[in-house]
């Protein structure tokens, strides 16, 4: 007997980190940045007048691109923006992954790319990181669909040097190499230095992160302009108003602000690593981050039970249950305060734990 339901493209979907809501709480487990946007994206949202709602925005989000541009040193023909880096990345996995070869990304990645792979029905594999959660460049040197893979990765934290990065994207001319680059500006280097150089190449940044704006969805991708063209042609084949009129000019001001930037990514850079030092000292291990979260496994106390101790005490960080990623934390880094909290309440917990 035929229903309705046997049409219903079925997903599993994607499980982003919980949004708990409470007065003291430490939120450590989706990593945002815990300092605001820069000034002018206050004084942007407040000088937007309602009565302008009315239009609809600009297709071309022309002016957020040109923004983006000048900002990366790139034409403006080289920018495509959308509704955060997921949407980015979603657009960008229906139009480059078309093919009939499996597309690769790790095996311990961004769990949304599976869940894309799935929805547009795109064959993949995942090569297998290394026992310290490093990316072997080598398994991605062979035929494939097309690559995808954040650098740093997630949940890792672990970066790719740029020459590693070109070399996976010189191996695989003839496919798209995509390198997510959501946490970049903490301290790993971009390759947004090579789309001159390898038309195959495309990368995609996010507001979320550095520029404290995950609530205001902004992501962008930089690479050639005949890649940037098909991505426009795809997203004005499903909604050609991706980006809305206060995300534009919200966009706008927090790019140019270069110094805030730079000034918020080194106050997170300087408390990853005084975490980095205290988590050691507590008797934690992991491998060295580029991002603004660590991964971290304790010698003798399972992940899970510091993930809900941690909880009860109102700080949330991340766990992922599984085999290879089980016995680990990811804690985002907070203000210092917030990791001088954290770090505190670990060493009484594991100190009782000991009696
Ligand atoms: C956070 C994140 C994104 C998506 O961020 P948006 O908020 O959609 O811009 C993409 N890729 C990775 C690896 C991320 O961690």
């Amino acid at each position: 007997m035929q229903t309705w339901e046997a049409n219903v493209r079925r997903v599993v979907p994607y499980t982003p980190g919980e949004q708990p809501d409470h007065q003291d709480m430490i939120k450590l487990n989706t990593n945002e940045n815990p300092y605001p946007p820069a000034p002018g994206v206050c004084k942007a949202l407040s000088g937007i007048e309602p009565e302008s709602l009315r239009l609809y925005p600009d297709p071309a989000a022309d002016d957020l691109v040109k923004a983006i541009a000048e900002a990366c040193g790139v034409k403006k023909q080289q920018v495509f923006v959308g509704v955060g880096s997921d949407d980015v990345l979603a657009m960008s996995f229906l139009t480059f992954f078309n093919g009939k070869k499996p597309i690769l990304f790790p095996d311990i990645t961004y769990s949304f790319y599976d869940v894309w792979a799935e929805l547009f029905r795109i064959p993949y594999e995942r090569p297998v990181l290394d026992e310290h959660f490093h990316i072997k460049k080598e398994d991605y040197f062979r035929e494939n669909g097309g690559i995808i893979f954040p650098n740093p990765n997630a949940p890792t934290g672990v970066a790719l040097s740029l020459a590693d990065v070109e070399e996976i994207v010189a191996h695989n001319r003839e496919v798209v190499v995509i390198v997510d680059e959501a946490y970049v500006d903490f301290g790993a280097q971009s390759a947004v230095s090579l789309v001159d150089k390898y038309d195959n190449l495309l990368v995609v940044q996010t507001f979320s992160k550095s520029r404290s704006m995950a609530g205001m969805r902004i992501g962008f991708a930089i690479g050639d302009s005949k890649l940037i063209s098909y991505l426009n042609d795809v997203k004005y084949s499903f909604n050609s108003y991706t980006m809305d009129t206060t995300a534009l000019a919200a966009g706008v001001a927090a790019v140019k602000d270069r110094e805030y930037f730079d000034g918020t990514c080194r106050k997170i850079i300087e408390t990853r690593e005084w975490t980095k030092k205290e988590l050691k000292k507590l008797g934690f291990s992991f491998e060295d981050s580029m991002a603004n979260f660590i991964f971290a496994s304790h010698e003798s106390c399972p992940a899970e039970k510091l993930f809900q101790a941690l909880r009860e005490h109102h700080i949330y960080v991340r766990y992922f249950p599984g085999k290879r990623t089980g016995n680990h934390l990811r804690i985002t880094i907070g203000t210092q305060k917030e990791m001088e909290v954290l770090t505190e309440f670990l060493r009484n917990y594991l100190n009782e734990q000991k009696i």
